[in-house]
């Protein structure tokens, strides 16, 4: 089968503003004549919700949070146009910030109470970035800072807690010379250069756990953590505890253009101009005893969508221990029993955010003696399953209208309730070997691989893959991005590894226990059962089970329901899906057909709520059985009588398939394109094949050697192909529409008769000319059947707009087509002079240089191929007013593209039947978006 012809639908997430600038930052507001660059928040706050352009999604909610009067610990936002003047100006900074910096941190001082760099009462800040979308670990973050030789002293005494005060320290000195001194692990398989620091030390005192180090035990850590420091970079720590902030902040800008950085952009198509804000806030202190806690909770569950407050916390320790996944949290649960107070002022900071954002919430906090403070709050990250169900059931909660709730829900996001589960047989024979935290749902089965790099390689090679790692960090993303599934032993379903599957959609278990990885041996060992890198494990995300072994997997609950073997009532993932489109079909004005050319892919897409088939490749029809044995007998005859042969046997295969498809669709338009099979595609190449197919004609081998020599083309796309091989052979397409007229004829006139309304559709025309002379054809054997027949049949007939000179002159083309759809494939490969088959060698290299934003055959070019769809669609009207307006190419299945279908005016897009729901839901969110 011609794989290569129907492109794959890539899966790219396209931002809502893949085209925006940051046309925002003029928008700074000036300050007593100048531009302000610094924003506080506390007692008193300059920003809000509203200013996420300047301050970033953390500035913004963090002012937002203190305005609605929220526990937020005081600080200030650095906007985002710094980044921009830091980058512009070989990173140095606009020559007022430094006053305005200072300023600001008075201003902490003064409300803290204590003072920056004080010996006896320090103040310590944390310094945090936050671009405009968030990009959950992919920045650099700083705690502790403002702690030097003397500071910690100043700390340990006003705490009386000298171990904690050395353990704060040796924590920052970690960070800092991690961060922005640059002291790390040399590649992927070595360990930190810190934690070896440290695993010595214990070693030499005997002791395993860092809760066992006394504070004697921390100051000598902060000796070796320095002297590991001086001995990789020939400089000091700095006791500076302004030259520290300055570091922070620039590592913090500087972390914008990292490498991790820039691929999770390049993923969600976030705009290398918007830059991230720095947030700089006083430090609270969730590691001051068993009075405080650390943690990070969802105001609901981001992998279901539960409406249940969701998310894990750590006695006696910093934000970072949650989200670094180096010691397995709590369940938030259990707070109720260990923490009552703490938890219940929890469930009120829930319920408040909720009401105020309207919108799940994904929230870190701090618990110090006791009094709960609120670090950040964001609309939460969740599975496309949980964004279905929050968006639901916060309607029916009258949180959100059911506008805002299709806006809310990514389009795509309505596969997970789509994709397939494991078959549940297989996955009951398969034997259990652990358990972990389900953190995205799904079903994956692959190969192991132990790092980002074995991942991408075994990836490359075609094989599906499951990404192993006791834990992960920002650097594995690609591996990540590479895998079907990731697996880890350690960490919680707040810790990076389960962020970040969530938002890819990847299927994930992270903190199971129960398994130990040895990255050396490259061994990853269960119950007794020990699996190598390349052997198969399959992960079920959605309940953390792990298998050894390959398992199969099976439809989702809502296709199950689809196909009836699971009752309605029965399915709440169901119910979700059928509200969701309800709501879909009552905002979208674009009519949503499919592309289908069997009778069950047609009954596929009616189920998902297919309004008509836009597209019946009808070359596609021969690939059942030995069918494709005549479709090339018809191909290589000689002349015009072995043609006519060829094509008496073609005739009952056409008419049984059309009548087939008529009746699947029951009065829905069909659209059925003649004939355009490129012969490179259709030609036997193999040896073996061809001469199977040189008995079944009765001809030599060599025969058909000469015949496939003789029909040769250079460039088989560009050849005779379309309308044109119609043109050349009138035989072939009155073949074509005889059995259309026909099935239809008999359709409409069986016991129970079947509407249809046939849509015949001209392949690959430039000239006026060349549709005339097929429509011709059309016409007249219309005429003839319904004559014999006595059956008068309703259709139309129109003409693919597939190169540039028909977009041109679709005016002229409107004269004789009574619709136009965009074969978007093949208008990009002529208007880009860009091959569809052959774009692999270069596409990476054009998408890192950002030379293509995105893949063209996947979403619409809008500057280019879309210039001429709006320019076709205004000279067709002006010719034909009520002119029919569709598109098939693949780009009607994205959501991007689908919005600009909308833009653009067109009557409908056509997708293959799996993108029928999201494009449903496309369409609502493009009408909603342009009411
Ligand atoms: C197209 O070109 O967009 C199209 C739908 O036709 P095909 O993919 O069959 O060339
Ligand atoms: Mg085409």
């Amino acid at each position: 089968m011609p794989a290569k012809r129907t492109l794959k639908t890539a899966r790219t997430t396209v931002a809502s503003a893949r085209t925006a600038t940051k046309k925002a930052a003029s928008k700074a507001a000036m300050s007593g004549g100048r531009t302000q660059y610094v924003y506080a928040f506390g007692e008193h706050t300059d920003g809000s919700s509203a200013m996420r352009d300047l301050l970033g999604g953390k500035g913004a909610n963090l002012a937002e949070m203190a305005a609605i009067g929220l526990p937020v610990p005081p600080g200030f936002t650095i906007s985002t146009d710094v980044c921009t003047y830091f980058y512009d100006n070989q990173r140095r900074y606009p020559a007022a910030l430094k006053a305005d910096v200072e300023k600001a941190i008075a201003e902490i001082e003064r409300q803290q109470r204590k003072k920056f760099g004080d010996a006896d009462n320090p103040l310590l800040l944390s310094v945090r970035s936050g671009a405009r979308e968030s990009m959950p670990g992919m920045m650099d973050t700083i705690l502790n800072l403002g702690l030097n030789d003397a500071t910690v002293e100043g700390l340990a005494k006003r705490t009386a807690n000298p171990r904690f005060a050395y353990d704060c320290y040796r924590r920052f000195i970690q960070m800092y010379g991690d961060v922005v001194m640059g002291v790390q692990p040399a590649n992927q398989e070595s360990h930190n250069p810190f934690d070896e620091v440290m695993d010595a030390l214990k070693h030499e005192l005997h002791k395993v756990q860092d809760t066992e180090l006394t504070a004697a035990d921390l100051k000598e850590l902060v000796k070796r953590y320095k002297k590991l420091i001086r001995s990789r970079k020939r400089a000091d720590f700095p006791q500076d505890v302004y030259e520290q902030l300055w570091g922070a902040i620039g590592a913090v800008f500087g972390s914008w253009k990292n490498e991790r950085a820039i691929i999770y952009r390049q993923r969600y198509s976030i705009p290398t101009e918007w830059g991230t804000a720095v947030n700089v806030q006083a430090l609270v202190f969730g590691n001051l005893g068993d009075d405080s806690a650390t943690g990070v909770a969802f105001t609901r569950d981001p992998a279901n969508g539960e409406n249940v407050i969701y998310g894990e916390y750590l006695v006696n320790a910093q934000g970072e221990d949650v989200v670094a996944g180096v010691r397995t949290p709590k369940q938030i649960a259990e707070m109720e029993r260990e923490m009552p107070e703490s938890y219940k002022e929890l469930q009120r900071v829930r319920a408040k955010l909720e009401k105020h954002f309207r919108d799940m919430q994904d929230l870190e906090f701090t618990i110090e003696n006791r009094r709960l403070f609120i670090l950040q709050t964001r609309n939460g990250k969740r599975t496309g399953l949980a964004a279905i169900r929050i968006a639901v059931e916060m309607t029916e909660e009258k949180l959100m209208d059911q506008k805002t709730a299709l806006k809310k829900i990514p389009a795509e996001s309505i596969d997970s309730l789509l994709v397939p589960v494991f078959d549940a047989r297989a996955q009951k024979a398969a034997k259990v070997i652990a358990r972990g935290l389900p953190a995205g749902p799904g079903a994956a089965s692959g190969l192991i691989v132990f790092t980002a790099s074995a991942a991408e390689q075994e990836s490359r090679r075609g094989n599906r893959v499951v990404l192993c790692r006791i834990e992960t960090s920002p650097d594995d993303l690609k591996g990540m991005l590479y895998s079907q599934g990731i697996l880890t032993s350690r960490g919680g379903v707040s810790s990076h590894a389960a962020l970040v599957a969530r938002q890819l959609g990847k299927v994930c278990i992270c903190g199971a226990t129960g398994i130990a990885i040895n990255y050396e041996r490259k061994t990853l060992t269960a119950d007794n059962v020990v699996l190598r890198e390349g052997d198969y494990i399959s992960i079920d995300g959605s309940t953390g089970e792990i298998y050894a072994g390959p398992i199969d997997s099976a439809d989702s609950e809502v296709k199950r329901v689809l196909n009836g073997s699971l009752p309605p009532a029965q399915s709440y993932a169901y119910r979700l899906f059928e509200t969701v489109m309800a709501w879909a079909d009552k905002h979208r004005t674009l009519t949503i057909r499919t592309n289908a050319d069997t009778p069950a892919m047609a009954e596929q897409a009616v189920a998902y709520g297919a309004e008509g088939i836009g597209l019946c490749r009808t070359e596609h029809m021969f690939f059942d059985g030995d069918r494709i044995d005549y479709m090339r007998q018809m191909i290589l005859a000689a002349d015009e009588v072995q043609r006519r042969v060829a094509l008496k046997m073609l005739l009952p295969f056409q008419k049984k398939d059309f009548a087939g498809l008529f009746r699947a669709m029951n009065g829905r338009p069909v659209t059925i394109r003649l004939l355009d099979p490129p012969l490179h595609e259709f030609l036997p190449q193999d040896d073996a094949i061809r001469r199977k197919l040189a008995t079944k004609l009765g001809v030599t081998p060599e025969y058909i050697i000469e015949r496939i020599r003789a029909l040769h083309e250079e460039n088989p796309m560009l050849g005779c192909r379309g309308c044109r091989l119609g043109i050349l052979y009138p035989e072939i397409t009155e073949m074509q529409v005889r059995a259309i007229f026909e099935a239809a004829a008999q359709v409409m006139t069986m016991k129970k008769p079947v509407p249809v309304k046939p849509e015949i559709m001209i392949p690959l025309v430039g000239f006026k000319a060349e549709l005339a002379d097929q429509v011709t054809i059309v016409h007249r054997v219309a005429r003839e059947v319904s004559d014999r027949t006595g059956v008068k049949i309703d259709y139309l007939v129109g003409t693919m707009i597939e190169v540039p000179r028909a977009a041109i002159t679709a005016d002229e083309l409107a004269e004789v087509a009574e619709f136009f759809s965009f074969g978007t494939n093949d208008l990009t490969q002529t208007t880009l002079g860009l091959s569809r088959d052959d774009m692999g060698s270069f596409f990476e290299t054009y998408r890192q240089k950002e030379i293509y934003q995105h893949n063209p055959f996947a979403s619409i070019d809008e500057s280019g191929v879309g210039r001429l769809i709006t320019t076709a669609v205004e000279r067709g009207r002006s010719t034909r007013a009520n002119i029919k307006l569709g598109i098939c190419g693949e780009h009607a299945g994205d959501p991007a593209s689908i919005a600009f279908c909308h833009m653009a005016g067109l009557d409908y897009v056509s997708c293959s039947p799996p993108r029928v729901p999201i494009a449903r839901l496309a369409a609502a969110q493009a009408a909603l978006k342009n009411a």
